[in-house]
């Protein structure tokens, strides 16, 4: 099988490449990400590798369709950015990883939390240049404060774990319930009522896009604190925005923004970025933006590599895949 892989990082190519080449799949790395601009480069591949930007849309899938690409693998666990439905009509089968460590992302969302809280961020920068004053750095006790999850899936469920263990009150929603668990579910209206944290762990669908928005932002807890480690589009940045500049919002922690296809992975340290909500969400004190980088910890970028090359070893042997996109 010959593999296009696209969007390659540095960190990607080192834990791939020796796997892959222990298996029957060349393999040639590109550092940009699959779109419709760039399409051209899939020809002559059996399939293609992508990740969270990536941009398969019907279009691109005629086109690697036209080309004979006739499997495309996420390597990631949200499949919002490819349109599967479309490529399933074209013949095409798409995988995803849909495990590779809930750990990683949930973790990556307590230390948003904490950073945020305990102004950790601020505090770093302060003692390096030999400055110890400690005004403006009082965050709140954790322990008994209430923290709203919003989807129970493997992510959310650790992240519940992790909360428990600081002493926090969970309250949770989700679509689907998990049956017979102890989660305290309740309606997302009361989880935005009365919860003084809200962390969001549901997938991108048509119906969660901008399910955070001035609307919602009308009825939670004025100083609430927002993490997002999910997908960007689940919050509405402009209503997000303006929610922090009322005071309404007491922090934010996004690990994904719903525009960040154009920005993030990349270094833009040299340039004035042009989406204004992005850099003046950046500029506020109380917000914190990583990279999307949530899923990035050794275990969860082995079990990524090794879940891909199963993937498309199975869909090769069998036609079809467990973790096939449907
Ligand atoms: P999962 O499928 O195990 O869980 C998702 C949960 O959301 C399920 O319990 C489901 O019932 C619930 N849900 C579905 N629709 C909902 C709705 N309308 N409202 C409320 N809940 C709803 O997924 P997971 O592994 O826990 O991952 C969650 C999300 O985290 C993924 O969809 C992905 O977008 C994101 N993610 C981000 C990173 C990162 O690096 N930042 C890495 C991995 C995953």
């Amino acid at each position: 099988m010959k593999l296009a892989f696209f969007d390659t990082k540095s960190y990607d190519r080192e834990v791939f490449e020796p796997k892959l080449k222990k298996s029957k799949i060349r393999v040639k790395f590109f550092d940009t990400r699959l779109c419709e601009d760039n399409i051209a480069l899939a020809k002559g591949f059996d399939a293609v590798c992508v990740f969270v930007n990536d941009e398969v849309n019907s279009k691109v899938i005629d086109t690697l369709g036209s080309y004979g690409v006739k499997f495309i693998a996420l390597r990631c666990a949200g499949f919002n950015n490819v349109d599967y439905k479309y490529a399933a009509e074209k013949g095409i089968s798409v995988v995803r990883v849909p495990a590779y460590s809930p750990y990683a992302v949930a973790e990556h969302a307590m230390a948003l939390l904490l950073t945020i809280n305990r102004k950790i961020h601020k505090a770093y920068l302060r003692t390096r240049d030999f400055n110890f004053a400690l005004k403006g750095l009082t965050g709140f006790d954790l322990h008994g404060k209430t923290v709203g999850v919003i989807g129970t899936g493997k992510i959310g469920r650790v992240f519940i774990d992790i909360c428990k263990g600081f002493g926090m009150n969970v309250i949770a929603y989700d679509k689907f319930p998990m049956e017979g668990s102890d989660i305290d579910y309740r309606s997302l209206e009361e989880v935005y009522r009365d919860s003084d944290i809200i962390s969001f762990h549901c997938p991108l669908t048509e119906e969660t896009y901008h399910m955070f928005n001035l609307g919602t932002i009308n009825k939670v807890k004025k100083g609430v604190v927002i993490i997002n480690t999910s997908r960007g589009a689940l919050i509405d940045s402009e209503a997000l925005l303006k929610g922090l500049l009322q005071k309404k919002i007491g922090a934010t922690c996004l690990d994904v923004y719903e525009e960040e296809s154009g920005y993030f992975y990349e270094d833009f340290s040299g340039e004035i970025i042009s989406d204004e909500v992005l850099s003046r969400l950046i500029s506020l004190p109380n917000v914190i933006v990583t990279s999307h980088q949530a899923f990035l910890t050794k275990e969860a970028l082995e079990n990524i590599a090794d879940t891909t090359i199963e993937n498309l070893i199975t869909l090769e042997k069998e036609g079809t895949s467990p973790n096939e996109v449907k």
